[in-house]
């Protein structure tokens, strides 16, 4: 997976040296299903290594993050996490019922963007913006 190799040499070109560890909770994001919360990471990376603890992914996930390798989604009351990918930005709707998560483009946002600085002359950091409400299909399910 090229996107995997690109993201093992930012690490490098960091100056961070790549532990076993590291690389595990790496693969455990890049080969999971989008948006993983932190015991999905865990548990994935618990398969690949059984000594794995909890307290070294939360460690890991957040000097990714600070490298803005990995990008963190607030999702209802838990934070998610998934690659950054440069090429595929978009913003979050995330489901109050089942947190499925769903994406849409950033392009949503460009009016309500402009006008926030237009008339607040206030440049909002929209990268963390997830929208909560319920999805079709629990719509359809509800009572
Ligand atoms: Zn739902
Ligand atoms: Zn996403």
């Amino acid at each position: 997976m090229n996107r995997h190799i690109d993201i093992l040499e930012a690490v490098k070109a960091q100056g961070l040296r790549l532990t076993p560890q590291r690389m595990i909770i790496l693969s455990a994001i890049a080969d999971g299903e989008g948006h993983m919360n932190v015991d999905e990471v865990y548990e994935r990376a618990k398969q690949a290594y059984p000594y794995m603890d909890i307290a070294t992914v939360y460690r890991t996930l957040h000097l990714f993050k600070r490298l803005g390798l990995v990008t963190e989604v607030g999702m209802g009351d838990r934070l998610h996490y998934e690659l950054t990918d440069p090429n595929a930005r978009h913003h979050h709707m995330a489901c109050q019922v089942c947190s499925e998560a769903f994406a849409f483009s950033p392009s949503y946002l460009d009016e309500f963007r402009r006008r926030l600085v237009n008339e607040f002359d206030f440049e909002p950091d929209l990268d963390h913006f997830t929208i909560t409400g319920v999805c079709s299909g629990c719509r359809e399910t509800r009572p």
